[in-house]
C-alpha cells in the first residue's frame, strides 16, 4: 500500500517558497464552506481590505487571483494590453523575458530595454526608451527581479512612464511584504504579487490590484481578453459583484483561508516593521557573508534585502554544496537561474524565514560545508560577524 505522504522539515532559504507560518497552515485545516457562503464572502471582504493595507492602496479592484504569481503576470498583461499595443519592458533578468512573452502573446509589441543582470533598471535609459517611443502605452518592470537580488526604483520609473502618458504594469512578487512597497504613492497602475514569498503562504496564489486608469483601459478595449479565465470582467463579477456576486469559478477556499491568515499576520506586525525586520536581517546576513570574503551579484545601493545573489568561489561545485545543505542541513537555498546559473547562489530571507536564528544557522551551515570542501573562505567568521552585527 502506499503510504500518506510526510515531507521533511525543511529551513526554506531560497526564492520562495518561504517557510509557512504555522499558524497559516492551521487556517487551512479549518472546515471547507461553500464560495458563496454569506461567512466566506465575509471574509473575501476582510481580505479585499487586508490586501490594500498590504499594497498601501485604495483601489478597489484588489484580490488575490486563484493561481500563483504568473497568473498574476499574466492577468496584468492580457487584459491591459490590446493587439498593436506597445509595451516598453525594461528587462534586468528573468522575470523581464517572461513579461516580453506575455505582451507578445497578447497581441502587443514589446520593446525590449535590456539592463545587465544584477543591477536596477536604468531610469535615464527608460527616458531615453519612452522619448524614441513616443507611441507606447505601457511601461513594465520588475520591481524586485528574484533572479539577481536586485531592486529598481518603481517611484522613478513609474513617474517617468507617466510623463510619457504610459500606464504601469509592475512585478511585485517578492517585494510585497519585504521591502518598500506603495501602489498609490508611487503611481503603479496595474501590480502583481504572490503567496509564497514574504508574504509566507502556501504557493498558489497571486494578490493584483488595479487603478482605475488601469480599469478604464480594461472596459475601452474593442478586441475581447484572450484568456477567459483570467478576464477582469468577468471575475470582478464574482469579487467585486456589489453584493451579488455570480459564479465565476469555485474559489479555492482554504488557501483563502491561509491568504487571509497571512494578511492577519502581517497587519499584527506592521507592514513597515516588516521591511525593517526584512532588512535588519539582511544586513547580519551580509556581515556574515562579506566575515566570509564571499560578495554579492548587486551593487550595495540596488541590493534586495530578501534575496541575496552570492558569487561562487572559484572552484567551489554549487550542486554539491547546495545538496549538501539539503541533506545534512535540512536548508534549502536557490541556484542562479538564466545568464547566473552556476555562478551564484540566491540566499531568501523571505517573511517567517526572516529571522535571526536561521540567518546565523544559514551561516554557520554555510561556512561548515564550504571549509570541509577546502573553499578559499574565512572560516568561522561568519556567525561572529552577524552577531556583532545584530547588536
Ligand atoms: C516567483 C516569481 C514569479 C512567479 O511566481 P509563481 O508563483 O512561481 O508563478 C514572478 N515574478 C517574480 C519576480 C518572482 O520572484
Amino acid at each position: 500500500m502506499t503510504q500518506p505522504f510526510h515531507p521533511p522539515q525543511r529551513t526554506l532559504m531560497g526564492p520562495g517558497p518561504s517557510d509557512v507560518n504555522p499558524r497559516i497552515l492551521e487556517a487551512m485545516s479549518r472546515p471547507t464552506i461553500g464560495h458563496l457562503d454569506p461567512a466566506f464572502v465575509g471574509m473575501m471582504d476582510e481580505m479585499k481590505a487586508l490586501l490594500r493595507y498590504a499594497f498601501r492602496t485604495e483601489n478597489a479592484l484588489t484580490m488575490p487571483i486563484s493561481a500563483p504569481g504568473s497568473a498574476g503576470m499574466e492577468s496584468c498583461f492580457v487584459n491591459l494590453v490590446e493587439p498593436g499595443d506597445k509595451v516598453v519592458v525594461c528587462q534586468n533578468g528573468v522575470f523581464g523575458g517572461r513579461m516580453k512573452e506575455n505582451v507578445e502573446r497578447a497581441g502587443g509589441v514589446a520593446i525590449m530595454q535590456q539592463d545587465p543582470w544584477g543591477r536596477a533598471v536604468d531610469p535615464q535609459k527608460l527616458e531615453e526608451t519612452l522619448k524614441t517611443n513616443p507611441d507606447a502605452k505601457i511601461v513594465a518592470f520588475v520591481h524586485a527581479e528574484t533572479s539577481t537580488g536586485a531592486q529598481s526604483d518603481a517611484e522613478t520609473l513609474c513617474k517617468i512612464a507617466h510623463d510619457h502618458g504610459c500606464l504601469t504594469i509592475v512585478d511585485a512578487v517578492t517585494s510585497l511584504g519585504g521591502s518598500p512597497l506603495e501602489v498609490d504613492k508611487w503611481g503603479i497602475d496595474a501590480i502583481y504579487s504572490g503567496s509564497q514569498k514574504c508574504l509566507s503562504c502556501t504557493p498558489g496564489l497571486s494578490p493584483v490590484s488595479f487603478n482605475d486608469a488601469a480599469l478604464k483601459k480594461v472596459r475601452d478595449r474593442t478586441t475581447a481578453v484572450q484568456s477567459w479565465f483570467l478576464d477582469l470582467n468577468l471575475v470582478m463579477g464574482y469579487w467585486d459583484g456589489g453584493g451579488k456576486r455570480a459564479y465565476h469559478h469555485t474559489a479555492p477556499i482554504n488557501a483563502l483561508y491561509g491568504m487571509h491568515e497571512a494578511l492577519v499576520v502581517l497587519e499584527e506586525e506592521g507592514v513597515e516593521s516588516c521591511w525593517t525586520r526584512h532588512q535588519n536581517n539582511h544586513l547580519a546576513l551580509r556581515a556574515g557573508i562579506e566575515a566570509m570574503g564571499l560578495e554579492f551579484v548587486v551593487p550595495e545601493s540596488e541590493r534586495l534585502p530578501q534575496l541575496n545573489a552570492v558569487t561562487i568561489p572559484e572552484g567551489v561545485d554549487d550542486a554539491a554544496v547546495r545538496s549538501t545543505l539539503l541533506n545534512h542541513y535540512s536548508l534549502e537555498i536557490g541556484a542562479g537561474l538564466g545568464d547566473l546559473a552556476g555562478k551564484v547562489w540566491r540566499i531568501g530571507q523571505m517573511g517567517y524565514a526572516s529571522n535571526e536564528k536561521n540567518i546565523l544557522n544559514c551561516l554557520a551551515a554555510l561556512d561548515a560545508v564550504l571549509s570541509s570542501m577546502g573553499a578559499p573562505i574565512h572560516q568561522g567568521e561568519a556567525v561572529a560577524a552577524a552577531r556583532a552585527a545584530y547588536r
